[in-house]
């Protein structure tokens, strides 16, 4: 759609996960629906690009609890191929780190696990911080895997809120792209590009949407952006909505980021997954040919990716070239060829990877999803309690806050 209508039943805000599964779900019960969109695409954090002759993900790649994972089924209804292999970093590490280190490791991760779902169950909220092992040899792996987990260090998450999240250790990807996928069930559906919101007035009987291509009424409102932009007010509500702000600044997004390099050449090290180092929290987590991909990629999180992405792409390869250089020598270092980073905090319509409750603001998540009025709604990965941090979260949620609008007619 090339210009913004003067009216709409109703409007969604934001064509992510959680924008497109509203809108999926309006357009099942016959009610007229827009996408309002910042972006000149759909997808919002889910976002595939061709690479190296194939496809990358730049954010979700994993299908995570993908036996529970309610996009599996949208995946193959539109047409997508959904590979049941094992990812590479849930099984030991193919170098550097000898088998049974690693099973001592794993070990170290299920104790932890277990400490955390013990303490969830007193009730007493805390930084996960305080339950880490003491004296472990495994604390700085432990600190540097929940970064990846949480996108930030254990001491902003709250136990509670960790020990929430679902996981069935299944995970699964889609052959053709995360996004690409995401972006195949947007199809059809009506959506309207390079159009932020940056108001919403709801004060009368409709709402009224400010937006960069005028101003748009709707009956309801299903707000879908990722919670920065709700708890620095680049999107406004009139009246304001403090208990909104205030929920959205307690469940920030931490950073996760990628790199890529695309492998030249011969290049006989073994397939897999391994880390840059084991005994610093400042650690990539590499897959070696991915998916049989001619690629190098890298995952890192928290303050360590917060840092590089302010560094910029040639300081984060630079490390990224410094840690594998540690783990398969130089050889190997020679036969990458950079391709790209991301950077998901410096992206204006993201500005994070994935939210987390901080320490005593689990019940946030609740507090942000709650509808205001029968005429605001709200979803998006932040809302989900515990599928939090996933694409499949945020779109659980979209279907949800699109059923609390034909519920509220
Ligand atoms: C590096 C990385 C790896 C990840 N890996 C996985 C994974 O393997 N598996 C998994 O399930 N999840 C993963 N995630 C998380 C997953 O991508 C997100 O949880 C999910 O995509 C969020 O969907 P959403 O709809 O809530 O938000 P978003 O996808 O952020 O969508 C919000 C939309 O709102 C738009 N918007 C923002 N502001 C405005 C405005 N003012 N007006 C209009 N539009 C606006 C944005 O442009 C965006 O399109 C990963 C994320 C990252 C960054």
């Amino acid at each position: 759609m090339s210009t913004l209508p003067s009216s709409i039943d109703v409007a969604i805000v934001g064509a992510g996960a959680a924008g497109i599964g509203a809108a999926t779900r309006l357009r099942q019960a016959g009610v007229s629906a827009l996408m309002i969109e910042a972006r000149d695409r759909v997808g919002g954090r889910a976002h595939t690009i061709p690479a190296a002759g194939d496809v990358i993900d730049l954010g979700c790649e994993w299908l995570h609890s993908a036996n529970k994972n309610v996009l599996v089924q949208v995946a193959e209804a539109h047409g997508f191929t959904v590979d049941r292999g094992t990812p590479g970093w849930s099984g030991p590490a193919s170098v550097g780190l000898p088998s049974r280190d690693h099973a001592e490791y794993r070990q170290a991760l299920s104790d932890f696990f277990d400490a955390v779902e013990e303490a969830a169950a007193t009730g007493r909220d805390r930084p996960a911080s305080e339950l880490l092992p003491k004296n472990s040899r495994w604390e700085m792996l432990l600190r540097a895997v929940a970064t990846y987990y949480s996108g930030t260090e254990l001491e902003h998450i709250s136990i509670i809120d960790f020990d929430n999240y679902e996981d069935t250790q299944i995970n699964w990807t889609v052959r053709e792209g995360y996004g690409a996928m995401i972006a195949g069930a947007a199809k059809g559906l009506p959506v309207v590009f390079d159009c932020a919101v940056s108001k919403i007035d709801h004060a009368g009987k409709s709402v009224k949407l400010e937006t960069q291509r005028g101003t748009i009424e709707a009956k309801a409102a299903i707000v879908c952006v990722p919670t920065p932009l709700i708890a620095d007010s680049t999107l406004r509500f009139d009246p304001a909505l403090p208990a909104k702000q205030a929920a959205a600044a307690g469940l920030p997004l931490g950073v996760a980021d990628k790199i890529f390099f695309e492998i030249e050449g011969d290049f006989s090290y073994p397939r897999g997954h391994f880390y840059g180092a084991t005994d610093r929290v400042e650690t990539f987590s590499f897959d070696m040919f991915p998916r049989g991909r001619k690629l190098l990629s890298g995952f890192y999180g928290g303050a360590f990716a917060v840092e590089l992405e302010k560094a910029g792409p040639a300081a984060a390869e630079a490390e990224a070239r410094r840690q594998i250089v540690a783990v398969l020598g130089a050889d190997a270092n020679r036969r990458l060829r950079f391709m790209r980073t991301t950077a998901w905090r410096s992206d204006p319509f993201a500005r994070g990877g994935y939210s987390s409750a901080l320490p005593g603001h689990v019940g946030d998540r609740q507090i942000l999803a709650a509808p205001v009025d029968g005429r605001l709604f709200f979803a998006g990965e932040a809302c989900s309690k515990i599928h939090f941090s996933t694409a499949h979260g945020a779109w659980e949620t979209g279907v949800k806050a699109a059923e609390d609008y034909l519920g509220a007619r």
